[in-house]
């Protein structure tokens, strides 16, 4: 960036806004806040002049925009530039262009140096493509940084070891301690200070358990390595009641926060295989998604017109159910994911595409409800990764941008994937009645209502052919009982779509 210790000032700084809208659990407010002290200390530690708004400093105006601009007048910094990574929302890249405007300031935005892959790199592979295949795009990766190569072709002789990677658990797993993190005085005063600034934010605060240094982090990417990558690949799509980690990495929020690099994560994954410690399939399934879903979404965010996010090709116009903030529902499917979202802001990626997610696609939830939902309340959430995975993966509402096909499901994949239906008061063998699981009517009568949409849609040729065996009756009942629900769940009718 070509900063000068002797010339520049770091401004960091915090603002209540951020975490009103849309509104963030508490944890995901307190590891952003907790993480930037930590940092800035560190900073000045380094011998690097900082300016820091604190959420609580008297006059802070709690908006980017603002407070920038405010800052620069104020404290006569003497900036003739501001330079600064490109944010990974555009929201934010707006309000800092708008005040630098305002304060007459240029600005300057610099390449995030934190990814393996540039804008500039995604739009030359982009570039010409009729549709952009992640399988694709992460061939094309492991090619380019030679990782997990033997000369031309894939270490193992396949590009992608996905087929062994989807076993549920017979019994309950027995799974090794995640590391815990002690709350320092940093920590807590962040927490005191939210809790008085924005008392109403959703989420617990006592189970908080991130790493919010750089130190931490490092030590949950190594205890991961040893004890969870051997196990990740196998399991990496199976749920089980009351456990929310087990086998994945919990390194999102580091890696969002620049507490690592997806190069050091990867290395030291490809070290563990080499070394005999973790299996060829594990290792590919884990490097996939740091250097394939990760950089893609990314490249999607960038790439795609700004206001991507508002997408809504299947013309959804549902209201996002009061259970979403309580976890209060008898769907124990739904229960658990939004328990561990509420006690942990954190749910594996299966949770979030193929329950939390799969439930909001089916019901016709609105996507801009849904993303909103998603963007604050997990504990890894930034524009950049969230809006595609949720408007483009989860809800299709992207017409197809980041998955070829609909990522919907009946009850019958949560019971294979999970022991919850043992759990549920709901059937889920039964498509009707009070006692049928709510995901099989909603899921055929989702088919049934986008039939035109998805008619010439390949990979979906089978499950059309599926629909084709119910009658109309059949249809109607079905159409009926989701009508029912929706209405139970505050959801509103379809008829307003
Ligand atoms: C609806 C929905 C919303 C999501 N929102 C977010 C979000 O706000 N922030 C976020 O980081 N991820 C998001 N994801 C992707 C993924 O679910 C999380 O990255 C993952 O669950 C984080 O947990 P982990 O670190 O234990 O992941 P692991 O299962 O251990 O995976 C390893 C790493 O791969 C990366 N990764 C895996 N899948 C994806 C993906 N689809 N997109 C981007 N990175 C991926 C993450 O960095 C993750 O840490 C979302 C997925 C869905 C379906
Ligand atoms: S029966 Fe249906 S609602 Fe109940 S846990 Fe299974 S999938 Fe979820």
């Amino acid at each position: 960036m070509g900063l000068d210790q002797d010339r520049d000032t770091l401004l960091m700084i915090e603002v209540a806004g951020e975490s009103k809208t849309p509104t963030s659990h508490i944890q995901r407010t307190v590891l952003f806040l907790s993480a930037m002290r930590h940092h800035a200390q560190a900073l000045r530690d380094d011998g690097w002049r900082v300016e820091y708004i604190e959420l609580n400093q008297r006059g802070n105006t709690h908006r980017f925009d603002d407070e920038i601009a405010r800052q620069l007048k104020m404290k006569k910094l003497g900036a003739c530039e501001r330079v600064c990574i490109e944010p990974g929302d555009h929201r934010v890249r707006g309000q800092i262009e708008a005040a630098c405007e305002r304060a007459e300031v240029d600005a300057r935005f610099v390449a995030d140096p934190h990814f393996l892959t540039t804008i500039e790199e995604f739009e030359d592979w982009a570039r010409d493509r009729r549709e952009l295949l992640m399988e694709h795009f992460y061939r094309w990766q492991r090619k380019r940084l030679s990782i997990l190569m033997d000369g031309k072709d894939p270490v193992g002789g396949e590009w992608n070891y996905d087929k062994q990677n989807r076993k549920s658990f017979k019994s309950a797993p027995k799974l090794p301690p995640i590391p815990t993190y002690a709350i320092d005085d940093i920590t807590r005063e962040v927490i005191e200070g939210v809790k008085s600034s924005l008392p109403d934010l959703p989420g617990r605060i006592d189970t908080f358990n991130w790493p919010v240094t750089r130190r931490q982090a490092t030590h949950a990417l190594n205890d991961f390595i040893k004890h969870r990558l051997p196990s990740f690949g196998d399991h990496q799509d199976a749920m089980w009641t009351g456990e929310t980690t087990l086998n994945h990495s919990l390194l999102s929020p580091a890696l969002n926060l620049k507490l690592l690099n997806p190069r050091e994560v990867i290395d030291k994954a490809i070290d563990a295989y080499e070394s005999g410690e973790a299996p060829l399939n594990s290792v590919e399934g884990f490097v996939r998604q740091i250097i394939g879903w990760r950089e893609f979404v990314r490249g999607v965010y960038y790439t795609q017109e700004p206001d991507y996010s508002e997408s809504n090709a299947l013309d959804c116009h549902g209201q996002l159910p009061e259970f979403y903030w309580s976890g209060d529902t008898d769907m124990k499917c739904m229960s658990e994911a939004i328990g561990s979202v509420l006690d942990h802001a954190y749910g594996h990626h299966i949770e979030r595409l193929m329950v939390t997610g799969n439930f909001a696609l089916l019901a016709g939830i609105e996507p801009r409800q849904v993303n909103d939902w998603y963007r604050g309340m997990y504990v890894d959430a930034i524009d950049w990764v969230t809006t595609p995975n949720t408007v483009g993966m989860a809800l299709y509402a992207d017409g197809g941008v980041v998955g070829t096909k609909p990522y919907a499901a009946s009850g019958k994949y949560i019971s294979r994937m999970s022991n919850y239906c043992k759990h549920c008061r709901f059937d889920v063998n039964k498509k009707s009645g009070d006692d049928a699981c709510p995901f099989n009517a909603m899921y055929w009568a989702f088919l049934h209502r986008n039939r035109e949409r998805f008619e010439g849609n390949r990979r979906m040729a089978l499950v059309l052919k599926n629909l084709d065996r119910f009658g109309n009756d059949e249809l109607t009942e079905l159409s009926v009982s989701v009508e029912k629900n929706r209405e139970k769940w505050g959801i509103g009718p379809i008829e307003e779509s």
